[in-house]
């Protein structure tokens, strides 16, 4: 089942463990970065997860293998619903992992990693939001995987994976910048055609967008109503009296004293 974003809890259960502290995890082995998605390196299965909850965190339930789509069957990780809990400075936390990202960079490229979050043009073509979600993160993560295993990176230097990565991390996060303003531009710009549904054009387009086979099948799947029926929104349960009498009361008094007082001029405007 599709999951939306931002992530919310779902469930109230916990995997029953002790709150998993980050103050007690290596640096490199989560994301909490304001603004990105939280992720974190399951400590059961080794694998980036995403962490859940607005304030209350958990690990997203996750199945402990990534084999279920090759037919082998669907077995829970313990670490699913794990507690979570930020007790480390989020900004010192951040501003050393950047600092550390800088230092390993290959001097070609330090003058370029300075320049972090400094706004580039906006890129021609829209990124959509999950692609570009994926792209930091992966790029992110998978530099973080080779540096914490590989012994030739150390400090300033880099293996050639190693540079490789590095690289292309250093790209992901200036690319940031510019594709957040491209996917705010584009959203901005997706509310006023919605707004303007009139136009021919805008039908076509968002015909072209959503329309063909997906609309039709979903019009077809539209069940009736069951025939003599009430509609939904009646019901014993729907409120017929106002909830607090007495300000109802004043406040039609309220608007009766105002057009009262309205009528006449317009009246002798006529
Ligand atoms: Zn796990
Ligand atoms: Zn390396």
């Amino acid at each position: 089942m599709p999951r939306k974003r931002p992530g919310r809890v779902r469930t109230k259960n916990t995997n029953r463990r002790e709150a998993l502290r980050l103050s007690r995890m290596a640096p490199e082995d989560f994301n909490v970065r304001p603004g990105e998605t939280k992720s974190i390196a399951c400590p059961d299965c080794c694998t980036w997860r995403r962490i859940m909850g607005d304030t209350v965190l958990k690990i997203r339930e996750h199945c402990i293998s990534d084999k279920v789509a090759d037919g082998e069957k669907y077995a829970s990780c313990p670490g699913s619903d794990q507690l979570v809990v930020i007790d480390i400075d989020v900004r010192r936390w951040q501003a050393r992992q950047d600092r550390l990202l800088r230092d390993a960079m290959p001097q070609e490229n330090r003058r370029a990693a300075q320049q972090f979050h400094k706004p580039l043009p906006a890129p021609a073509t829209p990124v959509s939001r999950i692609k570009a979600e994926i792209t930091l993160e992966t790029a992110r993560q998978s530099y973080l995987a080779h540096r914490k295993g590989c012994t030739r990176c150390v400090g300033g230097q880099h293996c050639t994976d190693g540079g490789v990565l590095a690289r292309r991390y250093v790209l992901a996060l200036q690319e940031e910048p510019a594709r957040r303003e491209a996917r705010e531009e584009q959203e901005r710009q997706e509310r006023h055609t919605a707004r303007k549904q009139t136009a021919p054009a805008v039908r076509k387009a968002q015909w072209a967008k959503h329309g063909g086979k997906a609309v039709e099948t979903a019009n077809n799947r539209c069940a009736g109503r069951i025939p003599g029926s009430l509609s939904e929104f009646r019901g014993p349960q729907l409120p017929l009296a106002p909830k607090d009498v007495e300000a109802y009361e004043r406040r039609q008094a309220e608007l009766g004293k105002q057009y009262a007082q309205r009528k006449p001029a317009t009246t002798s405007a006529a």
